[in-house]
């Protein structure tokens, strides 16, 4: 008989600000994932940037989510687990451990070059603002590289091969990231850790089998499942959700104060905002007010 995995799911902000529309849905739409598949749901406080992030936002982050009865069962500010805490402020040594087993790997180099030399170097791309990486600063054709001590920022050599994975809601990926990305930066030039290494380390530490999040993040998912290769980690599966729009059509921004959680909170109900973002998930024929555990018994 085989074990029973435990199937966790996760939803993990940045405290850059107060959460609007299209955070509650993502967080809606994580928590249902994880409350159907009859597993546990962690929040983890994405506060990696120091110069954006605020504790105050977390704060508010918190009471928000408390508000519209998305409760979490391991993480929040306070939180600290067996492999450590749920703020990725606090995790640096946990970033440095892996960021060393990569460095042995002579998988990672410095580089130096300012976002003009990037842009310099770089073949013309498709016009999605993406920056591909040429690899001017390798210090070899191929690795194992030695990876320097000095300034700069310090990337992961990728290899020219397709990653290929199955995301739950656009199907098969297959994504050659030399082509996509170019190495790519695992710690920044001011020594803060990168996202697509601390967002790997921390769901595999989590024990995060479900990962669902904004359609954004996609392409990015393909970074993610080489860092999970090399550091022999068992990958969760991904679910990206379209990006929800305004009646406009236009993506919804923080910029929108109308359907900041400030605004809705003087506006409407929990319920009432739950309805709203379930129907913009295509999961209620009307914004009818509902609470999310009953969503949880209505079938997606
Ligand atoms: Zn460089």
């Amino acid at each position: 008989m085989n074990e029973q995995k435990e199937e966790k799911g996760r939803f993990a902000p940045s405290p850059t600000g107060r959460m609007h529309m299209g955070n509650v849905y993502a967080a809606l739409m994580s928590w249902l994932d994880a409350r159907r598949a009859g597993g546990k749901w962690v929040l983890r406080i994405e506060d990696l940037d120091p110069q954006r992030s605020r504790m105050e936002y977390a704060r508010l982050l918190e009471d928000d989510l408390h508000w519209l009865g998305l409760d979490w069962d391991e993480g929040g500010i306070d939180g600290a687990g067996p492999n450590g805490p749920y703020c990725q402020s606090l995790r640096s040594d946990i970033y440095e451990h892996y960021y060393q087993r990569l460095a042995e790997m002579g998988l990672l180099y410095k580089c130096r070059c300012t976002r003009a030399d990037i842009m310099a170097s770089q073949a013309p791309h498709e016009s999605d603002g993406r920056v591909v990486y040429s690899g001017r600063c390798r210090p070899g054709a191929e690795p194992p590289f030695t990876l320097t001590d000095g300034p700069g920022s310090t990337r992961l050599y990728v290899p020219d091969r397709q990653i290929e994975f199955v995301d739950e809601t656009y199907g098969p990926q297959s994504v050659n990231l030399s082509e996509h990305c170019g190495d790519f930066v695992v710690r920044r030039a001011d020594g803060a850790w990168a996202y697509q290494l601390a967002v790997v380390v921390d769901d595999a530490l989590m024990d995060i089998t479900r990962v669902v999040r904004g359609a954004d993040l996609l392409l990015s998912t393909a970074q993610q499942l080489y860092i999970y290769e090399l550091l022999g980690f068992p990958s969760p599966t991904f679910a990206h959700l379209p990006l929800v729009c305004n009646a406009a059509g236009q993506r919804l921004s923080k910029r929108d104060h109308s359907m900041s959680m400030e605004a809705l909170r003087q506006r409407y109900t929990p319920a009432e905002v739950i309805g709203l973002a379930a129907h913009q998930a295509g999961l209620l024929p009307t914004p009818a007010p509902i609470t999310p555990q009953q969503l949880v018994r209505i079938n997606a």
